[in-house]
């Protein structure tokens, strides 16, 4: 593995740096009031998203996701990770550059999966950044960290399927811009068992489908694009929306959460490293019992403990993001489910430290460490929980190791 970035990355992170200070981090303050002013929190988008994403567009830096496609940037998994970073230190920085989860899976499973009609009616949308989705899969009645347990049912009724059943947790689909979801359920209880699941296109406005409400996040509403719970009750969809086939819906999940995971990382290292910024600026500016808390040993500890642990977690992320390159999503497993580890669990201490280095300042909302840990939180159960990963990467182990030992 070459630890050096490309010239291509190289001018890539520089652009998209000066992007990030020029426009995205000053507008943050903007894009809350504007969120604020507006009838509820969840009827519209601030409108200073769609001016920053015009002049994103205009400044070549979309889409630079999605490798092994004409469609996007050309930039592999290894390219786009710095780059992922850079947008993953602002809350509202990936969407500004159409980057943002759930989004980049769903255009991967359409760009892997979707027949040349889903491509023309949600891709194309999607790419331009017209339209947003969201994924469902989790279910409030099933332990929904083991897939086989989703139960929604898929049903084939002539040229459509029957959709009936409750999800939660549908990342997104608050958003008055999310038409279309990717739905996870059962089509055959009898199929052997990673065979039972599909995945199925549901557009949002289908009669039958409602959001029954929002689910906060240690009370963040994450408004304008929220956590759903739906129902969807006799829901109907051509039976051409089912993606890759019947019982496919495993197969499509390995494709589609390696490189959903391996995002959700990347911001993660950015997030981790602008609290760390943070911190640093201002150890500088305060001062206790006469010196400046810079000049604490315990604090100096933090600095260092934090610059040693990204810098860690960032190597494991390139590495991982260098074998899907390499080797493909399903060999390189077990770097994406040992990265799901560590990238929330780093990220949680280092902005941890941000906090309790900010007083009473850093869980207020004054500054962005309450709520990107908040959210940084949550991967430590989005996507699978760390205890599901810890497990597949034990598996793997053991695996390696299975036969008799021998004595010496
Ligand atoms: C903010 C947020 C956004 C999300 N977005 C989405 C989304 O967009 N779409 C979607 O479908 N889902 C989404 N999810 C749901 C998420 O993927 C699930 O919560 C997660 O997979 C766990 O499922 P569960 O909540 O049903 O927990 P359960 O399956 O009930 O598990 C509970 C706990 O049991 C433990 N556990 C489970 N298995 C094992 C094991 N093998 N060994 C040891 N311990 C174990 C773990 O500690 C786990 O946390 C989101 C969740 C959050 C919090």
């Amino acid at each position: 593995m070459n630890f050096s970035y490309s010239e291509k990355v190289v001018a890539l992170q520089k652009e998209l740096t000066e992007f990030m200070e020029e426009h995205v981090y000053p507008s943050e303050k903007t894009y809350k009031q504007q969120l604020n002013e507006q009838e509820t929190r969840w009827s519209d988008i601030p409108p200073i998203m769609e001016e920053l994403k015009e002049k994103a567009k205009k400044a070549g830096l979309w889409n630079l996701f999605l490798p092994e496609s004409e469609l996007g940037a050309g930039l592999t998994n290894l390219e786009y990770a710095p780059l992922c970073e850079i947008m993953g230190r602002s809350a509202i920085g990936p969407e500004v550059f159409n980057c943002a989860a759930p989004d980049t899976g769903n255009m991967e499973v359409l760009v892997r999966y979707g027949k040349e009609e889903h491509k023309e009616e949600w891709l194309r949308p999607l790419l331009d950044g017209r339209i947003r989705s969201c994924f469902s899969m989790t279910e409030p009645d099933v332990a929904s960290s083991d897939a086989t347990n989703i139960s929604a049912s898929i049903v084939r009724d002539g040229d459509e399927y029957v959709i009936n059943g409750r999800k939660w947790w549908s990342s997104g689909a608050g958003d008055p811009r999310c038409k279309i979801s990717i739905v996870m359920g059962k089509s055959d209880p009898n199929a052997p068992r990673y065979e039972q699941q599909s995945m199925i296109l549901v557009p949002l406005d289908t009669p039958g489908v409602k959001i029954e409400r929002m689910l906060p996040v240690f009370g963040y509403d994450d408004a304008p694009h929220g956590h759903a719970e739906i129902t969807f009750e006799n829901v109907r969809v051509r039976a051409s929306n089912i993606l890759l086939g019947e019982g496919k819906g495993f197969a499509i999940a390995q494709g589609r959460l390696g490189p959903g995971r391996i995002h959700h990382c990347m911001r993660l290292i950015g997030a981790a490293e602008r609290a760390l910024e943070y911190l640093c600026k201002r150890v500088q500016e305060r001062s206790t019992f006469g010196k400046p808390l810079s000049n604490q040993g315990v604090i100096q500890e933090w600095i260092a403990d934090s610059r040693i642990e990204i810098e860690q977690a960032r190597l494991l992320t390139l590495k991982a993001a260098y074998m899907m390159d390499t080797v493909g999503n399903k060999a390189a497993k077990a770097e994406i489910a040992m990265i799901k580890v560590v990238a929330p669990n780093m990220a949680l201490k280092v902005i941890d430290r941000a906090i309790q280095a900010f007083g009473a300042a850093g869980v207020s909302d004054d500054f962005p460490l309450a709520s990107s840990w908040a959210s940084a939180r949550t991967l430590r159960l989005a996507d699978g929980p760390d205890e599901v990963h810890r497990a597949q990467i034990a598996r793997l182990e053991l695996k390696k190791h299975d036969v008799s030992l021998q004595t010496v």
